[in-house]
């Protein structure tokens, strides 16, 4: 069980003339053996910040803490992160078992333990032992991405990075994928940061929930509170498209998602905020001043959070 907490991270692409800044400013602590959910739509900054936390982009800003040490990203890797497409994890030409056996500790020297040790990964992961000696190709998605886990697993990591798991599944094997997220989460007491662009996946495994919008985190707090009382407008948007059959109730949503090479002043979600400066005239502070994070349960990046009204009964809560 490990903490890993970003402060005040920032990741930066192109050079300062021309480039963008992905991730901005960001903080956020995985606490050990919780699961974290990060969402946010895409393009918001959430895959660059889990590559950075292993080491595959650099940051321009901040620190990415394991229990309090910096991440190290040679030799055993404490914090592993899995991809939404196992094929940029599993070597095609390599069987199951290999690009398992491959983030073993290499003091498993044995063949025969090695062996083992898949077989009862792949039991973890609720794959038959015999798919060892299968090719990646030979399995189906949901099976790649069990072994993509599998293989995260053998690192003996105390952090998962599980970025879009499930996204490219189809929604009938979704809810198995993450019913073995959540199972191995309890019996390794993993800590796990899950990120996805989709709140109804994020929500059905996370114990906190932190929501993104073109690299800032604009609400975090336990995922309870976040879902039954969401103060940013941009989450309760989030929550509306996947809640109801009703769409939101703005045209300012739909409008075109703001372009990080150049955020907009003030508040980023000022121009497509439906309760607004564009909407309340009034709301000025909106347009040039940027808004800290405050709240009533949890913290929540918009001026006017606390004017939130609850949310109507959804009934469908979770
Ligand atoms: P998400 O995972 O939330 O969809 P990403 O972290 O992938 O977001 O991307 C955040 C922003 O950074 C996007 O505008 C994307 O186009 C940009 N970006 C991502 N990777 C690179 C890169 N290697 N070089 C330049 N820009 C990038
Ligand atoms: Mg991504």
């Amino acid at each position: 069980m490990r903490e890993l907490r970003f402060e005040d991270v920032t990741v930066r692409y192109g050079t300062e003339r021309r480039g963008l800044t992905a991730v901005d400013g960001v903080s956020l602590t995985v606490p050990a053996g919780a699961v974290v959910g990060l969402v946010g739509e895409s393009g918001s900054g959430k895959s660059t910040l889990a590559r950075a936390a292993v080491g595959l982009t650099p940051t321009t800003g901040g620190r990415i803490l394991l229990d309090g040490e910096p991440v190290p990203h040679r030799g055993r890797r404490p914090v592993q992160l899995v991809f939404q497409d196992p094929y940029s994890s599993l070597d095609p030409r390599m069987t199951v078992g290999s690009s398992i056996a491959e983030t073993m500790p290499p003091s498993l020297r044995r063949r025969a333990d090695r062996r083992a040790e898949v077989a009862r990964l792949l039991e973890l992961v609720g794959l038959p032992a015999e798919r060892a000696d299968r090719y990646p190709e030979e399995l189906s998605g949901g099976q790649r991405q069990r072994v993509a886990l599998a293989r995260a697993l053998a690192g003996e990591p105390q952090v998962i990075i599980a970025d879009e798991l499930t996204s490219a599944l189809d929604v009938s094997i979704q809810g198995a994928v993450l019913n073995l997220v959540r199972d191995l989460q309890r019996r390794l007491r993993l800590s796990i940061l899950f990120i996805s662009h989709d709140l109804a996946v994020v929500r059905y495994v996370s114990d906190h929930l932190a929501v993104m919008y073109l690299g800032r985190i604009v609400e975090h707090g336990p995922a309870a509170d976040v879902l039954d009382d969401p103060q940013h407008p941009y989450t309760r948007e989030l929550l509306a498209a996947v809640s109801s059959a009703q769409p939101p109730d703005s045209d300012v949503a739909d409008a075109e998602p703001a372009d990080p090479h150049h955020p907009p002043p003030g508040c980023r979600f000022h121009p497509r905020c439906p309760v607004g400066p564009l909407v309340r005239t009034e709301r000025e502070i909106c347009l040039d001043t940027e808004p800290d994070p405050t709240g009533r349960r949890h913290h929540a990046a918009c001026h006017f959070a606390a004017a939130a009204p609850p949310l109507p009964d959804r009934g469908d809560s979770r």
